[in-house]
């Protein structure tokens, strides 16, 4: 079984496997100061008392109440303009934060002006363009999992079944919750889903 993320090319290329995804950066900023209280303490939107996680309209910004922290964390889904390509140690940019989100972010949350972030990572999205979904798939008694389009974390024990069924010899497998899944769905020439729309 090769589920190896972005690195899943690296070794498929090779022997001229197609892992059916390009990998791209992704970063994520945690904001902690006294003007981002209101954000923590939201009435009435839900059990926690706290924003929710929010999309903002315009340039793939998401804002995040992380309890735990008390702080906020934000992420921003850079398509165009953000170059595809395997990093193996990507680096947060903070002059991405502050010449690019920032410019935006105050236009809808004014609270975050002249707040600056005081931690950042980054990581690698392995992206299926085609549709968005993970590809899961079998040759020559392989198994390929991958091309999960920042969304693997949610699918991983969806993903790690039908993996499990795929190498059983199964058609279908049983998903959490009992719902119904044709291992096939997810192949390449037998693939059979609708597009994700639902992408940060
Ligand atoms: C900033 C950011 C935020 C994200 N937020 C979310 C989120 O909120 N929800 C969500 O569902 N997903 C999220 N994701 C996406 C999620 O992290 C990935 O979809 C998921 O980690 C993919 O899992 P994977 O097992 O396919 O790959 P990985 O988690 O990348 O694991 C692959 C592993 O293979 C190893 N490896 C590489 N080459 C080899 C080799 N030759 N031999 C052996 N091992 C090898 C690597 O070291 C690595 O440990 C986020 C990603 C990023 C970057």
């Amino acid at each position: 079984v090769v589920a190896a993320g972005v690195w899943s090319a690296r070794l498929l290329d090779p022997i001229g496997f197609d892992a059916l995804m390009r990998p791209k950066k992704r970063q994520l900023f945690v904001f902690k100061h006294p003007r981002l209280k209101g954000l923590l303490e939201v009435k009435e939107l839900n059990e926690y008392g706290a924003l929710p996680l929010t999309v903002l309209p315009k340039a793939g910004i998401f804002v995040k109440a992380e309890l735990t922290e008390g702080s906020i964390w934000l992420g921003c889904a850079d398509e165009l303009g953000r170059a595809f390509g395997l990093e193996d140690d990507p680096q947060p940019e903070e002059d991405y934060y502050t010449n690019n989100i920032y410019h935006v972010l105050v236009k809808y949350l004014p609270c975050f002006e002249d707040v600056r972030p005081v931690n950042m990572w980054a990581g690698q999205y392995a992206i299926n363009s085609f549709d968005g979904l993970p590809v899961v798939t079998s040759e020559a008694g392989m198994i390929y999992v991958g091309a999960a389009s920042g969304s693997g974390i949610m699918k991983c024990d969806a993903l790690g079944r039908i993996v499990a069924a795929l190498h059983a010899g199964e058609e279908e497998v049983e998903l959490y919750g009992g719902r119904r899944f044709r291992v096939a769905d997810l192949g390449v020439t037998t693939r059979n889903v609708e597009r994700e729309t639902f992408i940060i």
